[in-house]
């Protein structure tokens, strides 16, 4: 079976597990997991932030950040696909008490234009709008890089409008990687950054929230409001300080991704848009199969690749550590046999 759904599924490497097995803990709730701290200042020090806090999942440190850099009624701008705004479960009004404004393409073209557009002035009918929320890479958009110029301009223009920028880089380090320069430069441009070591970078479990001291007190705060202050959770910080140095090796992801893409955009009845393949994610449009996505998808599950529906005529597919070049061509070849099943049975 070629697992394709998402780099979620990556397992622990051997290093991995033998620097869990080893891990020095204590309770972090105390502030004496030794482990835990020596990742978060680590992950502050990489992120270019002035510090950083565990949390157990992106959503979690997505979640947080809202909740400390608002009140409740405020407005927050996201993009219409954002992660945010389709698969945290309505979390933002449900904990945060926020509104969600939701734009549609706001992370491409003139995301500046459309930030505009979409912002307010508080007065008597108008909530506070006090936050925009960015996402790099975009992952309903096809794992889509915003390029620096694109995330200084905005960073400027959300200043200029009083708001504070959050970042969800649960893949920040596939756009750094992709665009060849530091993370850092990218996470200048936001005040608040999540990413997560549990997708493309390996760890089996955790995402990094990171920002100002101030805000990460806050935050930490909020953290353990939400069920989120964990013990000797050393045990995992282990793992994710091991993740910290898998960036680099992304750029295999990136290549087989566009592997893929490249056999599959040959196929007839499928539609890749090779532009948007940037990163680690491809989305296929399966309209010519006549056929829902949803069943698709099952059919290719029984063929060997496993492909996650995200609408009723797209399949995504996405390139991870466990799968290699063989895995790709393997995979394009049973894509391929289907798809001609399918059209000719
Ligand atoms: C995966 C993901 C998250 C959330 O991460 P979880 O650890 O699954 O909660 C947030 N944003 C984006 C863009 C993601 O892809």
């Amino acid at each position: 079976m070629i697992d394709l759904r998402s780099d979620t599924v990556t397992l622990p490497s051997e290093e991995m597990r033998e620097a869990m097995a080893r891990a020095v803990v204590g309770d972090d709730v105390y502030g004496e997991d030794p482990t835990v701290n020596e990742l978060e200042r680590v992950s502050a020090e990489i992120i270019g932030k002035e510090a950083a806090l565990f949390v157990p999942t992106g959503t979690m440190g997505n979640q947080i950040a809202i909740l400390t850099h608002t009140l409740r009624g405020d407005e927050i701008i996201v993009d219409e696909l954002s992660h945010i705004a389709l698969y945290e479960v309505g979390a933002a009004s449900m904990f945060a008490g926020v509104q969600l404004r939701t734009i549609p393409n706001l992370l491409e073209g003139d995301t500046v234009e459309k930030l505009y557009g979409a912002y307010r002035e508080s007065n008597i009918h108008a909530p506070r709008c006090r936050l925009l929320c960015l996402e790099n890479t975009f992952n309903i958009g096809s794992g889509t890089v915003m390029p620096l110029k694109d995330m200084r301009l905005v960073y400027k223009a959300a200043r200029g409008l009083s708001l504070f920028v959050h970042l969800d880089g649960a893949r920040i380090f596939n756009a750094s990687i992709a665009l060849g320069c530091d993370v850092k430069e990218l996470t200048e441009n936001c005040d608040s950054v999540m990413f997560c070591l549990s997708k493309g970078l390996g760890a089996p479990v955790g995402s990094i929230l990171a920002g100002s001291k101030e805000f990460i007190n806050a935050a930490r705060k909020y953290r353990k409001a939400m069920g989120g202050g964990m013990r000797q959770v050393g045990v995992l910080a282990a793992a994710g300080l091991i993740a910290l140095k898998m960036a680099e090796r992304l750029s295999v992801d990136h290549d087989n991704a566009r592997l893929l893409a490249q056999h599959l955009s040959s196929v007839d009845g499928l539609k890749v848009d090779l532009s948007r393949v940037q990163t680690n994610i491809l989305l296929a449009d399966i309209s010519g199969l006549n056929m829902d996505a949803g069943s698709f998808v099952g059919k290719l599950s029984k063929a060997g690749v496993k492909a996650v529906p995200v609408s009723s005529r797209v399949a995504r597919f996405v390139t991870h550590k466990e799968v290699t070049k063989d895995h790709i061509i393997q995979a394009s070849t049973i894509i391929k046999n289907l798809v001609s099943h399918i059209l000719t049975p």
